[in-house]
């Protein structure tokens, strides 16, 4: 785990057969008022909680998770956290949020294949992923959390209701699985993602300026080029159409 800046601490993903995300603190210490943003894969929680405790984080201060999205290797370990942290609000798009709440799993598994194989691995019931959201995104908020200023950017495609965390003081964006290091995009199959909206949704991420970008999986960039994001949806575009 590492900081990334005052108020964005790291905490790197471990995958296994299917990949655990990372998962970023925001907020600044002093204002006891942090948000966890994704939790990670089944089993992965426990790790995270430890990092916390040895950096000094009082988790109490953690006040609430956002999710990027609902997906499986971000959800997976949200109820084990919650467990630990019971205080804690849960923050999620309305298209995914009403889906968590109703106990429908198609965007946690993605297909039937991944619930087939994921209850088998970890021994999942069938409404494991049911659960009560505090707060329904819908993409225009500006969230004033944390002693800081996060804008919510509604970027469907991946999934439906996946959202992008920016910080314009600083040009630090949060995007989830929507676009990666090394002009790598989120994948496009699964249930509720939209080729041509997640082309929409990196041009959308494109007008942003940033500088530090901060994925939900593999390498994080600290200096991004300029256009970087634009060069990526342009690359990907005949892929989208
Ligand atoms: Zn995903
Ligand atoms: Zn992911």
């Amino acid at each position: 785990m590492t900081q990334i800046c005052e108020g964005v601490y790291f905490i790197q993903g471990r995958d296994e057969m299917i990949p655990d995300s990372h998962v970023y603190i925001i907020g600044k210490s002093e204002s006891k008022d942090l948000s966890m943003v994704d939790a990670g894969l089944v089993g992965k929680g426990g790790y995270k909680i430890a990092y916390l405790k040895k950096l000094g984080i009082d988790i109490k201060d953690i006040k609430r998770i956002i999710m990027t999205h609902t997906h499986m290797d971000h959800i997976g370990c949200l109820g084990e956290i919650l467990k630990q942290m019971p205080w804690s609000e849960l923050w999620v798009h309305t298209h995914e949020a009403v889906q968590l709440e109703d106990g429908d799993e198609r965007t946690v598994y993605g297909m039937e294949m991944f619930r087939n194989m994921c209850q088998a691995q970890y021994n999942l019931k069938p409404g494991a992923f049911k659960f009560q959201v505090h707060k329904k995104l819908n993409g225009d908020e500006r969230l004033e959390i944390g002693g800081m200023i996060w804008e919510v950017i509604h970027i469907p495609g991946h999934s439906a209701g996946s959202i992008a965390l920016y910080e314009r003081a600083d040009n630090i964006l949060i995007p989830g699985d929507v676009v990666y290091a090394d002009y790598a995009i989120g994948r496009f199959d699964l249930h509720g993602a939209d080729p041509a909206k997640l082309h929409e949704s990196l041009f959308r991420l494109a007008e942003l300026e940033v500088d530090v970008l901060l994925p939900g999986h593999n390498r994080i960039m600290n200096q991004v080029p300029e256009g970087y994001i634009r060069a990526t949806a342009e690359q990907w575009g005949p892929y989208l159409a």
